[in-house]
């Protein structure tokens, strides 16, 4: 099949080069020339392990290939797809579907025969009948039909999760759109790979169900977690218990700093606001919103009460800003509400992150960027894990101890054992809901 991706980010560039890994021809399309210039050169543009490699094994094969020029893209391809951003709206919590629409009209224009254009952004129930009219306004008589096919693969672990999905879900109303999106799909149904085939509407809400209900199972936990430290509970003696519940399942009940990154902060928001225009207000998921930025607070909180309850002029470690471990990617994370409240209270922060430096330095003014955790450490009053990357999961502790002018942890994602720490020289462990 010959497709083209229209966005290179980090769905987009991941989609681009696993359909290219599939054997599939694919162009990639951003608007950014510096993002291109790089692609174009075989330089990543995000950190998303493996990726790399792959993107360069299917340039070398000839079938991947990156350019500014949309029309040149979208001439002659069987498949068109758009993976441009749907942030949130400014002001009223909607998502932005500006660059979606935009590309649709300009896809129209460059359409020469029939295509399939398919919608892989988060986009609302209803867009892809709005990217249609956009379509036909700019394409005129040129045939061709829409197709929902939203994303579900997670930062860190992109190519895995697009390479063995838990399912592909299809949203689509022709045989002939049908047909596309098989071939298209054929090399994952052909090793048992589910494809969901369901009409536009199903496909769109599948994508903010699912992930409403992440935030939602997240939030639970962290909620229950406040309850087990007023009562002497451990919430991961908890997790554990229920999770062991097939009707639960153990995934997405570590309790931590609250859900942030790029997808479920905004899609929560965009489908508490579809509910109220459809007058049917989604109760559960606006109190997960409201709840999780208690959740962050709670944290600001945490890091007082382990610092005597006076901010001002201590030295702060963090370890970690990335909304998760082996991503660069800082969009929403917990670290630009926890952070600049440190920084704001009078505390001198000092920060360490693997990939988040380049991000992050923008949007974490007042802060030192170091290098490692040890050097962090030196003469800090607080060590705070913030972000559980591998590198902090298993630290020297009684090494640490040592540098620090008062050896006291607060770990956010509870990767160390309260008596361990203590064992090692610390002064005191503060977890979440233990
Ligand atoms: P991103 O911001 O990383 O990338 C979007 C890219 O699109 C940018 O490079 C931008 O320059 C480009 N772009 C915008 N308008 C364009 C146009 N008209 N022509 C060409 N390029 C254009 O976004 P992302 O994180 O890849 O997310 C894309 C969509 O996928 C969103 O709707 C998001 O909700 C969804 N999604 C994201 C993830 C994730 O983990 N990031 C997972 C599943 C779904």
């Amino acid at each position: 099949m010959k497709i083209a991706m229209i966005g290179t980010g980090y769905v987009g560039l991941v989609s681009g080069v696993c359909f290219s890994d599939f054997g599939h021809d694919v162009i990639c399309v951003d608007k950014d020339p510096a993002k291109i210039a790089k692609l174009q050169a075989g330089e990543v543009p995000i950190y998303e392990p493996g990726l790399d490699q792959l993107m360069a094994k299917s340039m070398a094969a000839g079938r991947l290939s990156f350019t500014l020029d949309l029309a040149a893209a979208v001439a002659g391809a069987e498949a068109i797809f758009i993976a441009v951003g749907t942030p949130t709206r400014r002001g009223d919590g909607h998502a932005d579907l500006r660059y979606v629409m935009a590309a649709a009209e300009e896809i129209g224009a460059a359409l020469t025969g029939y295509a399939v254009i398919v919608t892989k952004s988060t986009v609302p129930v209803g867009t892809n009948r709005k990217v249609a009219e956009a379509v036909v306004k700019t394409a005129g008589a040129t045939p061709f039909d829409v197709a929902s096919n939203p994303e579900f693969l997670r930062e860190g672990a992109a190519i895995d999760d697009f390479m063995r999905p838990d399912r592909v879900v299809v949203g689509v109303e022709s045989a002939r759109a049908r047909k596309v999106m098989q071939e298209i799909y054929r090399p994952l149904s052909l090793r048992e790979f589910p494809v969901v085939y369901t009409n536009l509407e199903s496909a769109e809400m599948i994508k903010y169900a699912a992930n409403a209900f992440l935030a939602t199972k997240i939030t639970f936990i962290n909620e229950i977690a406040a309850l087990c430290e007023r009562v002497g509970a451990d919430v991961k003696a908890v997790s554990k218990g229920i999770g062991m519940d097939g009707r639960i399942g153990a995934k997405f009940l570590h309790a931590g700093p609250g859900y942030g990154g790029s997808c479920f902060p905004k899609d929560t928001k965009a489908l508490a606001r579809i509910g109220q225009d459809h007058a049917v207000p989604m109760q559960i998921t606006e109190t997960v919103i409201k709840v999780n930025e208690e959740v962050k607070r709670r944290m600001i909180e945490k890091i007082e009460d382990a610092c005597d309850g006076h901010l001002r002029d201590k030295t702060i470690a963090i370890l970690g800003v990335t909304f998760k471990p082996n991503t660069d990617d800082m969009r929403d994370a917990p670290s630009l509400t926890i952070v600049p409240a440190l920084v704001g209270a009078g505390a001198r922060v000092r920060v360490v992150d693997p990939e988040g430096h380049r991000e992050g330095e923008a949007l974490l003014p007042g802060v030192k960027w170091i290098e490692d955790a040890y050097g962090a450490a030196q003469g800090a009053d607080l060590l705070v894990l913030l972000t559980e990357w591998n590198e902090f999961r298993a630290l020297d502790l009684p090494k640490l101890a040592r540098k620090m002018a008062r050896p006291r942890l607060v770990d956010l994602r509870n990767v160390y054992d309260r008596d361990e720490v203590l064992a090692a020289g610390f002064e005191t462990y503060t977890g979440v809901g233990r």
